[in-house]
């Protein structure tokens, strides 16, 4: 059999194995076409409208890609057997994101990779039907991979690594549909020079710069358009407006049954797997409607300032400013805004590149280079631009907070006296 898929990142995506084809068919996986890649990211770049359906097809493709070129030409070194595991992973390895994850999990205790593990192992859902058909053991291959547990390395480096089928996909297509071209970088190229090593993954001396390019790309997204003070501030709104949720459904449990019941069992703190996978955008923001015309003041008001897209104003802070939020919370309270629901932190940091070091919490695999000789270096030894961005980390701390406040003087005062930094 042969599928083909158009779509504008990789322009035409081919499905030639059945279990594929099943696979993307299942309820599990259509569920992504309704579950946005980028969140709240659409608020402030309007094209970012892709789902998260888009992007594991295009995870798929790209291991798919390499896969079938490691067959081809290093048979010595890659086992084609490796093949069908590595693109079921790529396909799965997001399958069990829920509606606006980052937000909901933190306030409802969910955890998007058990649930990836879930979906993929438990005998209940139709991914798992469709792998058992493989052999009985693998689902838990497939997971194996997503959990970096999988013992030949090859196949996890490609779906998690500093370079790898996942980040290739998703930086390119945030780029295309945010319009933000410095996402950009030559994945042609760096398809060309990737190889297959005993320990994992590497790329030909003369792709170098194709990667060093990816690895800036990846640092210019994060700055510009993934720790973006708008798309953050919708972020703390939607927080703060389920947190309100969840706060009142004790007592107030006529006001969640307006239109779906689906939010319920997490309210009540015990669902289901099949109750994670009943929620999607569209329920979402189906509550955030009706709550709009509910009882409760501030409910209607955040839900109203979240679907009309009025922001919540913010600064920057550091350790010095930090122990000042608690004035500003309170001159919040005193205009009249219950600060617990009409304020919040935001964090965003990103350590765009690190070489290996094994003492580390978390220690990345570093980037390898191999030379004609066969000899591999690690990347930031060949590239002045990566060695400047290697083990440094960017981000900040931003204190939100409504748009009032701005004219409230001693607010205001009080910000430009302990020099925050520019309200956004
Ligand atoms: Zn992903």
């Amino acid at each position: 059999m042969e599928k083909v898929f158009r779509e504008p990142v990789h322009d035409f995506i081919h499905v030639e194995n059945k279990v594929i084809y099943d696979l993307i068919n299942t309820a599990e996986f259509q569920r992504l076409r309704r579950i946005k890649q980028l969140g709240t990211t659409s608020a402030v770049f309007h094209g970012a409208e892709h789902s998260r359906f888009t992007h594991c097809m295009g995870v798929y493709h790209i291991a798919k890609t390499i896969t079938d070129h490691f067959s081809l030409h290093y048979p010595l070194e890659w086992n084609p057997d490796e093949n069908l595991v590595t693109q079921c992973a790529a396909l799965l390895h997001d399958v069990g994101h829920g509606a606006y994850s980052h937000t909901f999990e933190g306030l409802f205790d969910t955890d998007h990779e058990a649930v990836t593990r879930q979906i993929i192992t438990s005998a209940e859902t139709e991914v798992n039907a469709v792998l058992r058909r493989v052999s009985p053991d693998f689902p838990e291959k497939v997971a194996s991979v997503i959990a970096h547990e999988y013992p030949n390395p090859q196949v996890v480096q490609l779906i998690s690594s500093q370079i790898d089928a996942d980040r290739m996909d998703y930086l390119l297509r945030d780029s295309y549909y945010t319009g933000a071209v410095y996402g950009q970088f030559d994945l042609t190229r760096i398809l060309h020079v990737i190889r297959p090593v005993p320990d994992g993954i590497a790329f030909a001396i003369n792709g170098v710069h194709a990667v060093e390019d990816y690895v800036v790309s990846r640092y210019q997204m994060y700055q510009q358009v993934y720790f973006h003070p708008a798309s953050r501030s919708m972020e703390v709104l939607l927080k703060n407006l389920l947190a309100r949720a969840k706060d009142l459904y004790p007592k107030h449990r006529d006001y969640f049954t307006m239109t779906s019941m689906r939010l319920i069992p997490f309210f009540e703190q015990e669902h289901s797997l099949q109750d994670y996978l009943a929620l999607d955008d569209g329920v979402m923001n189906t509550y955030f409607q009706a709550w709009m015309t509910c009882q409760d003041p501030i409910l209607s008001d955040l839900a109203n300032a979240y679907i009309n897209r009025h922001l919540l104003k913010s600064i920057q802070f550091n350790e010095a400013t930090e122990m000042d939020l608690d004035v500003l919370r309170q001159l919040v309270d005193e205009a009249g805004y219950d600060a617990r629901y009409y304020t919040g932190i935001h964090s965003n940091f990103d350590l765009p590149y690190d070489f290996y070091r094994p003492n580390a919490k978390s220690p990345r695999t570093q980037i390898e280079i191999i030379q004609k000789d066969g000899s591999l270096y690690e990347l930031s030894e060949l590239s002045p631009i990566v060695s400047s961005l290697t083990g440094t980390i960017h981000g900040n701390r931003r204190f939100y907070f409504p748009k009032a406040m701005l004219e409230n003087e001693t607010f205001t005062d009080h910000i430009k006296n302990d020099s925050f930094c520019p309200i956004k």
